[in-house]
């Protein structure tokens, strides 16, 4: 069965792969121009792979490029958008009109004990209380927005109104080596939950289009701690 290109995240949100250029083949060619010699078979393809990310010889993993259409909340485009080397175009709320589509998380979570920048779940925050003030929050400003609206205002001055909740989408461009990069930042707990979570989905396509490269990245890039990536990084030192 061909793999879905699009990977719902959050409660609206999606990632989907637009389009990719390249493979586990382009990295292994790049490595070799010099040689004049492409693949060598699997086992020295992947151990070419290997040696390439220990050693940090990484730009042959810039000629695969992936393109991806987000859907996710403001706040989390804030962190995501800080990755600079990537390419974005965003939805203009001065060009449309912002929609009624606003983040509301299932689960609520407290601040960390530790980190100071951090959160866990717990059971002492009552999720349905704080979702109800959530949405009403949410409902008010959606209210002001159509008012504003109404009465002649701009739609780029009318935006003011609206929360880091709410929806907006975007395309994103970005080469493997640093999809890899972003992917070790934004994967691993210390990154706001919302946004691992839209990780994981660029990392299974990224699993998808690239496995060999990835294989390589979990047994020798991958250092952060996310339960997937756990996972599937022990079933390939198993498996080994
Ligand atoms: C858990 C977490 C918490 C964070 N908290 C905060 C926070 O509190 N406040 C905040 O402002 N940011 C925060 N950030 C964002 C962080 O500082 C980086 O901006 C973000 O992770 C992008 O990383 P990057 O610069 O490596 O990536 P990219 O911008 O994609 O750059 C990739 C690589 O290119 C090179 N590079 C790019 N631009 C330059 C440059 N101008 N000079 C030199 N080298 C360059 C670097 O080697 C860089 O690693 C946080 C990030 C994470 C993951």
């Amino acid at each position: 069965m061909k793999p879905s290109t699009t990977v719902k995240v959050l409660d609206k949100g999606f990632v989907r792969l637009v389009e990719f250029m390249g493979g586990d083949e382009a990295v292994v060619s790049a490595a070799r121009v010099c040689t004049g010699t492409g693949s060598k078979g699997e086992e020295k393809d992947r151990k070419l792979i290997e040696y390439l990310l220990t050693h940090q010889h990484l730009t042959p993993f810039e000629h695969s490029v992936f393109k991806f259409h987000v859907s996710c909340p403001i706040f989390v485009m804030r962190q995501w958008i800080r990755h600079r080397s990537s390419s974005f175009n965003e939805i203009s709320a001065r060009y449309a009109e912002v929609r009624d589509e606003f983040y509301v998380p299932e689960r609520w979570r407290v601040q960390d004990a530790r980190n100071k920048q951090s959160s866990s779940h717990s059971q002492a925050v009552d999720d349905r209380k704080c979702g109800q003030i959530l949405e009403e929050a949410y409902h008010r400003s959606f209210t002001a927005y159509r008012k504003l609206i109404e009465l002649g205002a701009a739609r780029e001055m009318a935006r003011f109104v609206m929360p880091v909740g709410c929806y907006t989408q975007f395309y994103w461009t970005i080469n493997a080596r640093n999809l890899l990069h972003f992917i070790g930042l934004r994967a691993d707990s210390h990154a706001q939950w919302e946004i691992q979570r839209y990780t994981e989905a660029l990392a299974r396509f990224f699993s998808q289009r690239m496995p060999w490269t990835w294989d390589a990245y979990l047994k020798k890039g991958w250092t952060g701690s996310n339960p997937e990536l756990d996972a599937a990084k022990s079933e390939l030192v198993r498996a080994a």
